[in-house]
């Protein structure tokens, strides 16, 4: 099974590392040929704006949007998730997602105060806590029936969606690949792209 991961901009080598250590050949992509040629997709934590600025730029937004369409596995964690979010709901001008699942998110909804912090999320489909990596990360806002919640957290009582998945799409507003736990890259290898 052969994983790229989407290498525009953000931390590759990080999902790159996780990806190998979870025993599927794992790969940089950024052209089209690349890109037309994996099993899955990953795309990193980093910055939405500027990947979707580059991913138009290179001519890869069409192609993206296409193979996700057509049931490519994706896995977006953090500006990865709001790349695959039918909806932003707060875009930087010219910012367009390729999508993938029908929901909108909110960039940098943590806010100033809680910009990064760390917190253990119960996930679904996984067993024992998941340490959570949150770096101005997005939460989701509202999601279509098509969506299914695997994790949540809290904030100011009221419960906002940070990992969701929808049929062959999965998408985590933290960034397990810092944390050295390969259990939601597992989870994405297995259970998405179905090893
Ligand atoms: N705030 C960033 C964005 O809007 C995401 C941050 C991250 O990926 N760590 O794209």
């Amino acid at each position: 099974m052969h994983i790229g991961v989407l290498a525009l901009q953000g931390d590759v080598r990080e999902h790159l590392e996780a990806l190998t250590r979870c025993g599927v050949q794992a790969t940089p992509v950024k052209h089209a040929e690349e890109i037309e040629r994996v099993d899955g997709l990953v795309i990193p934590g980093g910055e939405s704006t500027t990947i979707s600025k580059l991913a138009v730029a290179f001519g890869l937004d069409g192609l993206i949007r296409q193979r996700i369409k057509a049931g490519l596995p994706v896995y977006g964690s953090c500006a990865g998730m709001i790349m695959v979010a039918s909806n932003i709901k707060d875009p930087a001008s010219n910012q367009e997602s390729f999508g993938g699942i029908d929901m909108v998110v909110r960039r940098n909804a943590f806010g100033r105060q809680v910009d990064s912090f760390e917190s253990d999320l119960e996930f679904k489909g996984i067993e024992g806590s998941i340490r959570a990596v949150f770096i101005r990360a997005p939460w989701v806002e509202s999601l279509g029936p098509s969506v299914e919640i695997l994790a949540s957290v809290e904030v100011d009582g009221e419960t906002h969606p940070v990992a969701v998945r929808s049929e062959r799409v999965l998408a985590t507003s933290f960034h397990p690949e810092l944390t050295g736990d390969d259990r939601v890259h597992r989870y994405f290898i297995d259970e998405i792209c179905g090893r």
